[in-house]
Formats: structure tokens, C-alpha cells, sequence
């Protein structure tokens, strides 16, 4: 018995998708980030203020261009840049005009971003590492612009008051508001790999119990209807169990080639669906051979599984010029009181073999057995 086709696991595309979403979320920020740098460049051009509108206007482009290219690959040297940027933003501003405007707020959403190290092939212990540094960073840099700038250095301009509280609220709201903007990306992304993961699953178990060539369920797709159909059996749910098998298929590849036996599983996966699709189920157990579950007695199965066997004897192939048959044998075993399902399938097999040795493209069922 060969293997029933192996199935295309696109689930590899669910790992692309995953990528993008990461690459998406990390672009927005860094707009986020250049936009923030944009507003805040026009306030201090408009106060006049020295080096200040210089240094946001190279901070919003920078930010702006690493929007454009940034992917997880380069996310290291990229949150390097933006922590460097935003680090002499808070000791600059601390030097251009002291440290009472909150600039170095801006730090807290730099934290954040860090987190995005875990979407890297980056090793845990890496992750962990970097994690660290960057909150030891982040507390660092904060003292110095804080603490030791404010100690040694007198600031550049004397601002008026009301500039002071209006620089100090729009700092508060703009860092803040980047905080909200960062987290929500990360939580709204956390959000959409979760559901393409989800997706992604339910799409890989699909094909991982689907036979590709035939479209029919393969041993594993019909697992749990084996299993279904013996509970309703000890229930009194009527249960036939048949085995087919394609006969001469290997005389019919050696002289008709692997692609034309190939057509012959297609257009049986066709067959089987036309005739048992919608209320049997049925799975290619492996090869050439295929496995029915009937819900029904032993009489109305043998029926339609006489109505399989006619449907396939009819069935007319034309490959490269030439009309091709082939023809099916069934074995067919009615569930009794105490049968598991591999006994089940062993009387159907038996029958089946009964069948081959009787001539072939024929149904033989198998009564009470004991
Ligand atoms: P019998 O009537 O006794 O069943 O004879 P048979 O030749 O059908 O039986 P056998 O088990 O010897 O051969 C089964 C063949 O099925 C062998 C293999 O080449 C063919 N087969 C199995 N899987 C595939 C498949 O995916 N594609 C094609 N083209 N052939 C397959
Ligand atoms: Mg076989
Ligand atoms: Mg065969």
C-alpha cells in the first residue's frame, strides 16, 4: 500500500503572513515616531529656538525613511538609530532649554518598541539580554538628561513661562500619545497573528486529512468518522464498512504510464463523491484502494456500492488518442454486536480479496460472521 498523496501544507504561507503583519506593524511606528519628530520640529522653529528644529527635522526624515524600509531583519541597527535619536533629543532639549519640559517621556515609548526583539530569530537568551539593556538604557539616559545634564549645564534659552508649560503639555501628549499608538499596534498585531494563526491551522489540519489527488479524506482525514460511525454502531446505527481496490492497476500504469493511472484516482475521487459524497463517508485508504462508510444495512449498501462499481466500469478515459477502463472490486462487511472497526475493516478486506479471487469488477459483501 502506497501513501495517499502527501498534502501541500500552506501553513508556511500562514509563517508569511506572520512576517509581513510584524514588517507592517514595525513601518507604522516608525511613522508614528517621524510624525511625532514633525510636530515637535515645528513647535520649536516656531519658539525659534536653536539646534532644536534641525536636529526633529533629521529625526523626522530618518524616521520616515527607516518607515519605508524597515523589516524584522533590520529591526537591531533600526531601534539602535531611533534610540540614539531619541536619547540626544532629551539631552539636547535639556541643553537648548532645560529639563522641565518632559521630554524625556518620549523614552518610556522607546521601551516598547524594544519589545518587537521577540519577533526575531534572535536566540531567548539574546532577547532577554537586550530586554535588559534596553530598560537599563532607557533609566540611564533619563537620569543623565534629568539629573546630571540639568547639574552641570545652564540652558541655552530662557523660555517664557507659558512657552515652558505649553512645550511641557504638548511633550506629555505627544509621548503619551505615542505610547497609545505603539502599544496598540503591538496589541492590534498580536490580535491579527493570532487570528491568521488560528486560520492557518484550521487550514493545515484540513489539508493534513485530505488526499491531493483525489480530493477524497485520506487515513487520517477519515479518523474520526471511523470513530463517529463505531459509536452509532453501538447505538444501533446501521454500519457497512467497505474496502475497494482498482484491478490490474499496475498492469494499467506499466502500459499506460504513472500519469494516466493518475487520471484514474482523479476521476475515481469523482466518482466516489458523485455517488456516496453527500451522505457516506469515504477516503482513499491508500494506492488504489478506498474505504466507504455506509450508515446503512448490508442490502442497500451492496446497491450503491453496485452503483459505484458500474459508475467506474463506464467510466471512459481518453488519454493521448486511447479510451481507457478500468474496473473496481468491493468488499463489503456489515457491522454485528462486539465488531470493533478493525474487525470490521479485516471482513471487509476479506471480502474484498474474495472478490479478486472470483474474477474482479464485482461486489462481494460479507453476512454474519462468527
Ligand atoms: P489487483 O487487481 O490484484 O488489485 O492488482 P493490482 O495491480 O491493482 O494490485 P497491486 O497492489 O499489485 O498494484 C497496485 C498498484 O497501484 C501499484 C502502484 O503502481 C499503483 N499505485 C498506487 N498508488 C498510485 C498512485 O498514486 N498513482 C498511480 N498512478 N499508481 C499508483
Ligand atoms: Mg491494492
Ligand atoms: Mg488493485
Amino acid at each position: 500500500m502506497q501513501n495517499s498523496g502527501e498534502a501541500n501544507f500552506s501553513g508556511v504561507i500562514g509563517m508569511q503572513a506572520l512576517e509581513l503583519n510584524v514588517n507592517w506593524q514595525l513601518r507604522l511606528v516608525y511613522l508614528g515616531s517621524a510624525v511625532a519628530s514633525m510636530v515637535n520640529f515645528v513647535v520649536v522653529w516656531l519658539l525659534g529656538l536653536p539646534y532644536l528644529p534641525v536636529f526633529y527635522l533629521g529625526s523626522a526624515l530618518l524616521s520616515f525613511l527607516l518607515s519605508r524600509r524597515i523589516t524584522m531583519r533590520w529591526f537591531l541597527p533600526a531601534y539602535l538609530a531611533r534610540f540614539c535619536l531619541v536619547a540626544c533629543q532629551s539631552f539636547l532639549s535639556v541643553y537648548v532649554i532645560g529639563d522641565d519640559c518632559g521630554i524625556q517621556l518620549y523614552l518610556l515609548a522607546l521601551l516598547l518598541l524594544g519589545n518587537y526583539i521577540r519577533f526575531t530569530k534572535y536566540s531567548r537568551t539574546f532577547q532577554k539580554g537586550f530586554m535588559a539593556a534596553v530598560c537599563a538604557a532607557c533609566v540611564i539616559c533619563y537620569l543623565i538628561s534629568d539629573e546630571v545634564l540639568d547639574y552641570f549645564l545652564t540652558p541655552l534659552v530662557r523660555i517664557t513661562e507659558e512657552a515652558e508649560i505649553f512645550f511641557t503639555v504638548l511633550n506629555v501628549t505627544g509621548s503619551l500619545a505615542l505610547l497609545i499608538f505603539v502599544s496598540s499596534i503591538f496589541a492590534n498585531g498580536y490580535q491579527r497573528i493570532f487570528r491568521t494563526l488560528l486560520q492557518s491551522n484550521d487550514k493545515l489540519q484540513t489539508e493534513a486529512g485530505q488526499d491531493i489527488l483525489t480530493g477524497l479524506k485520506n487515513r487520517r482525514g477519515i479518523q474520526p468518522c471511523l470513530e463517529r460511525a463505531y459509536r452509532n454502531a453501538q447505538k444501533g446505527v446501521p454500519l457497512t464498512v467497505a474496502l475497494a481496490d482498482i484491478d490490474y492497476f499496475k498492469r494499467f500504469n506499466d502500459t499506460h504510464g504513472h500519469e494516466a493511472g493518475d487520471i484514474v484516482l482523479q476521476q475515481m475521487g469523482r466518482i466516489v463523491q458523485d455517488q456516496l459524497g453527500s451522505w457516506a463517508d469515504a477516503c482513499r485508504w491508500g494506492g488504489e484502494e478506498f474505504l466507504f462508510l455506509l450508515p446503512c444495512t448490508l442490502e442497500e449498501s451492496v446497491t450503491h456500492l453496485e452503483a459505484l462499481r458500474r459508475a467506474v466500469e463506464e467510466l471512459a478515459i481518453v488519454y493521448r488518442g486511447a479510451t481507457l477502463r478500468v474496473s473496481l472490486t468491493i468488499g463489503a462487511a456489515v457491522a454485528q454486536q462486539g465488531d470493533t472497526v478493525t474487525d470490521l475493516i479485516l471482513a471487509a478486506d476479506q471480502a474484498l480479496y474474495l472478490g479478486k479471487d472470483r474474477g474482479r469488477n464485482q461486489v462481494v459483501s460479507c453476512g454474519s460472521r462468527g
